[in-house]
Parts: C-alpha cells; sequence; structure tokens
C-alpha cells in the first residue's frame, strides 16, 4: 500500500524562478514528497533577495530587514524542520535624519523611550501613539487570518469575507496613512517618520490607503523587524541546502521564454536556447502580471494594461566598500528632505529634481562585522526613484549616485566619496533586466483596494489548471513574510488540485 508521500512522488513540479517565493515553495512541495526541479534567470537564486560579494566586501542586494518572522517559523514548522538561520530582532528598528539637522531620531519599540526621542516636538505623544497603534493592532488581527493568509477562489467570496471584518474599519479604507496620522499627531516629522511603512510598501503615505497603518502595528508592537546573522542571504543559503538535501536540482542561467500546450494543459515550458522543461505542475516565481504579459501574452496583461496598473517605485541602489569606520552611521538609517509633503506627492511621476533624494542606508557591517575587512563599512543605500514608464533614461545615474553620496558625506561628517574602495550602482533599468521586474518596479504591484485579495493577480492561472503563481505581484502581496505566506498559499492549492488535502 503507497503512502500519501510516495503517491505524490510520482507528481512532479517545475517552479520558474528562485527568490524566496519560488525556494519556499520548493521546500513545501519537495518536504510533501514531490519532484521539485527549478529554473532561474540569474546566475544564482534568491531573485531580490540576493547577494552581492565584491573586492572583500559582502552587500545585501535589497532586504535588509524582515516583520512577521513567525511567517519563517511556520514555513520551517510545516516542512518538519528547525529554524536554520538565526535572526536577531532590531532594537532600535532605524534612525531617522532630517536635512540641515544633526539629530538623528532613534525609533524604539519601547514607547516611554520612543516617547523621549519626541517630548519636545509632540506633546502627549506615548498616549497618542498608543491610540494609534490598538486602533491599527485591531484592524491587523482583524483582517490577518480571513483575508491575508486567505485563498479566495473568486471576487464575490473575497468580498463576502471582507464584509466580516467589522465596519469600524471602513474608513481606513478611504483615508490615506497620511491623512490617519494627522488625525493623531500634529508634529509633521513624527507624521512623516511613521509614514515611512507606505515607502516600504513601495508608495507614497499620500496614496496609500491606511489600512496599511496595520504595518506601524507590525514594527512597534506585534512583532518587530528582524536581522538574519551572517546577512539576509543566509535565508536563502539555508533553503538551498535543504533543497539539495531533497534533491531539488536548479538550472541557472536558464530564461524561460515560451511554453507549449495541448487539451487546455501547459506540456512543458522553454528557455532562451530551446530546452523544454516538462511536469505535471508549474508555479510560476516571476512577477505573477509581468509572465502572464512576456510569455503567456494575455490581452488583459499586455504591456498597455500592465503600465496603467499601479506599481511600486523603482529602486535605485548603491552598493559601497568604504574605508573606516563611520560612528556616526547607525545600522539602519533614513535620510528626509524638508519638502517631504511635495516630494511624496512627485516623486512617482519623475515632476521632481533627484538633485536632493530622500534615501535610506543600511550599514551591513555594524551587525555583521564579517561583511567588510578590518577597519571598513559595507554600505547599501537605497533611494526609491521613479519607474522607467516615468524616467526611461538613467544615463545620469552616475550624478544621482554622487549627489547621494556627497550629501550622506555631510551629513555623518564623514568623507565617504574619498574613502570608496569599491562602488556597484544598480538603476531601475538593471532591476528591471536582471529579474525581469516590470518597468523596473522595486516590489512589484502596489497595494491599492482594486489590486489587493481576489483583485490581485490570481495565484492559479486563468486558462491552464496546471500553472500557478507564488511572489510579490500575485497574492497576498510583498515582502518577505507576504510572499512566505504566498508559498503557503499556493501549496495549499496544489495540494487540494491533487486532492491530497
Ligand atoms: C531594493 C529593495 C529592497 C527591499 N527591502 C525589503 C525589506 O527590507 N524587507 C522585506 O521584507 N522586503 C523587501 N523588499 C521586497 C522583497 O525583496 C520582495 O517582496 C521579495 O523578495 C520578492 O520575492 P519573490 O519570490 O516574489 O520574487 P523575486 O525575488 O523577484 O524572485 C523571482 C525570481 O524569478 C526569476 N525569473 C523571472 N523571470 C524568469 C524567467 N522568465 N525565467 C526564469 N526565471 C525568471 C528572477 O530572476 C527571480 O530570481 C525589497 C525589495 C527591493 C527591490
Amino acid at each position: 500500500m503507497l503512502t500519501d508521500k510516495q503517491i505524490l512522488i510520482m507528481k512532479k513540479a517545475l517552479i520558474i524562478g528562485t527568490g524566496l517565493g519560488g525556494l519556499s515553495t520548493a521546500l513545501r512541495l519537495a518536504k510533501r514528497g514531490y519532484t521539485v526541479e527549478m529554473v532561474e534567470k540569474y546566475h544564482q537564486a534568491g531573485g531580490r533577495l540576493n547577494q552581492i560579494r565584491k573586492a572583500g566586501f559582502t552587500f545585501d542586494m535589497a532586504p535588509t530587514f524582515f516583520s512577521m518572522s513567525y511567517e519563517f517559523r511556520e514555513l520551517m514548522a510545516s516542512c518538519g524542520m528547525d529554524m536554520p538561520f538565526e535572526f536577531v530582532e532590531l532594537d532600535p528598528l532605524y534612525a531617522v535624519n532630517f536635512a540641515g539637522s544633526k539629530r538623528y531620531y532613534q525609533i524604539h519599540k519601547n514607547l516611554s523611550r520612543l516617547a523621549a526621542e519626541f517630548e519636545n516636538i509632540e506633546p502627549g505623544f506615548e498616549e497618542k501613539m498608543k491610540r494609534y497603534l490598538t486602533s491599527a493592532g485591531k484592524l491587523f488581527h482583524d483582517v490577518e487570518d480571513i483575508i491575508i493568509r486567505r485563498n479566495f477562489n473568486s471576487k464575490m467570496g473575497y468580498l463576502q469575507q471582507m464584509a466580516r471584518v467589522p465596519w469600524g474599519h471602513a474608513p481606513k479604507m478611504i483615508r490615506s496613512v497620511w491623512s490617519e496620522l494627522d488625525r493623531y499627531f500634529e508634529s509633521d516629522e513624527v507624521k512623516q517618520i511613521f509614514s515611512l511603512v507606505a515607502f516600504f510598501l513601495g508608495a507614497t503615505p499620500f496614496d496609500t490607503p491606511a489600512v496599511y497603518t496595520i504595518l506601524s502595528y507590525t514594527e512597534m508592537v506585534h512583532d518587530g523587524y528582524h536581522n538574519v546573522k551572517g546577512g539576509m542571504y543566509r535565508i536563502v543559503e539555508s533553503l538551498l541546502e535543504e533543497l539539495k538535501k531533497e534533491g531539488v536540482h536548479i538550472h541557472y542561467n536558464t530564461e524561460i521564454t515560451g511554453y507549449t500546450e495541448q487539451n487546455g494543459r501547459i506540456t512543458g515550458f522553454t528557455d532562451r536556447v530551446g530546452n523544454t522543461f516538462t511536469a505535471d505542475h508549474y508555479v510560476v516565481n516571476a512577477d505573477a502580471a509581468w509572465f502572464r504579459n512576456a510569455i503567456f501574452k494575455r490581452t488583459e496583461y499586455s504591456t498597455e494594461h500592465l503600465d496603467k496598473m499601479k506599481w511600486t517605485l523603482a529602486p535605485f541602489t548603491i552598493y559601497l566598500g568604504v574605508k573606516g569606520k563611520i560612528d556616526t552611521l547607525h545600522h539602519h538609517n533614513y535620510y528626509l528632505g524638508t519638502n517631504f509633503r511635495e516630494y511624496a506627492g512627485k516623486i512617482f511621476k519623475n515632476q521632481i529634481s533627484l538633485n536632493k533624494p530622500y534615501y535610506y542606508v543600511n550599514v551591513n557591517s555594524k551587525f555583521n562585522p564579517e561583511s567588510a575587512p578590518e577597519g571598513c563599512e559595507s554600505i547599501f543605500i537605497l533611494c526609491p526613484v521613479p519607474d522607467l514608464r516615468y524616467k526611461p533614461d538613467w544615463s545620469d545615474r552616475e550624478e544621482l549616485a554622487r549627489n547621494i553620496i556627497q550629501d550622506l558625506s555631510e551629513r555623518s561628517g564623514y568623507d565617504v566619496a574619498s574613502n570608496i574602495l569599491t562602488q556597484t550602482i544598480y538603476d531601475p533599468v538593471d532591476w528591471e533586466k536582471t529579474f525581469n521586474l516590470h518597468r523596473g518596479s522595486g516590489l512589484g504591484l502596489a497595494h491599492d483596494l482594486n489590486q489587493m485579495g481576489a483583485f490581485r493577480p490570481k495565484n492559479y492561472d486563468e486558462k491552464f489548471p496546471n500553472v500557478f503563481y507564488v511572489g510579490a505581484s500575485t497574492t497576498p502581496g510583498t515582502g518577505l513574510p507576504m510572499v512566505v505566506i504566498s508559498s503557503r498559499l499556493v501549496t495549499e492549492r496544489i495540494l487540494k488540485h491533487d486532492r491530497v488535502i
């Protein structure tokens, strides 16, 4: 008599893409007994959760921290594994500096310590923050299980589920993150700092629905932010080690460009040089909207349609190996200007000069000393910029990088520019080309109400019953924990399809 696992060994899944979504799905399926094969266009695994090594320095390529660490625990537990990497909660979460000031606001999770940072500029801060976070927290717990961590089979089913969310939260669907903050706080600095969560979603606080104030609750109260000992790429390395034990084979430098079909089912995907990969199930980890356009040529996902959808901002990233230790920099730093409203309102459409950009700086060597040679710092800079629809030409990239580094030198009081040992720049064109990100959008599709839940590209294909999707642009959304949830949701679909659950 065959066990479930032995029966499933007869089934094979091909996963297109080795981002966190693809790797976690591969692990879940392999542990359930599926034979798994993966193809990846880049030369190494991880997708955006990647790593750059250069001249003795190691850089996290994009994600530098994550929330909702319990989603990683769920992944490992569901695969019968111990946590294969060590994560450490951040405290303070990050530091924020405004142009023209030497001061860094330290964002602590502890409310009284946090209140002390703002006591001069926001009277009654602690009480106000408590009320703000309580309201965001109620919403988070009211939607986490019934909306975020769930599959939907139809828009109707999704709307029915939404109707179960207490009506008291409805105004947060209409208001923006900024107007929600406006109801609690007076100080512009406070509002700007706590609206940064919208930028984590690749958008601005003026066009992100206030439902996403739940991110303030997850960062400040619920589970905080976490870093990984040894660098964020440890997540990928540890998943690869486990996949190897499960016999999962990965073909690198292999880009899927076409497919074959028969009787309404996919029979194989083909790569650029004509190799065909076959399986029973296909899981697409490439961007779910981009793939439906580029590979399946679906009219409703044509380039014209994709361009009309709302995409998150593009990243402009710089990786610097710097000689010298910079004591004035913190582990995670945000550098803001003095024209926040104008900047946020215009940045999407390239209507603002990038001479005085807003940017984030991560000094990996503060937390992982081995990421830089002794006496040096490993620095990653992220500046959100317009995507390629609005700024297709990045021939001015060196100039923008120079501006940012100059600004960082002035604000940190350290001559970063003269001490650079190695520099790598990724502009939106690089991001688009490297990982097939539509118009270079960094976090994928935005999270407007009409691009959420059942209104987001589905995690199963509209036409082929043996094709599924996982990752940032399908449900539930972008960011590392969301992508891990996405892998659970798609695995659930595949297991249901195979009548295992
Ligand atoms: C600059 C930046 C900073 C970020 N910071 C954070 C952070 O601090 N915390 C956080 O939680 N999240 C962060 N994110 C978001 C996070 O990185 C993503 O949400 C997540 O990594 C997406 O994973 P994924 O599996 O959906 O897709 P990806 O990582 O994009 O993986 C998809 C893979 O598919 C491959 N692929 C695409 N097309 C094909 C094809 N045709 N054939 C074969 N392979 C293909 C790609 O090369 C890629 O490897 C950040 C993102 C960026 C860009």
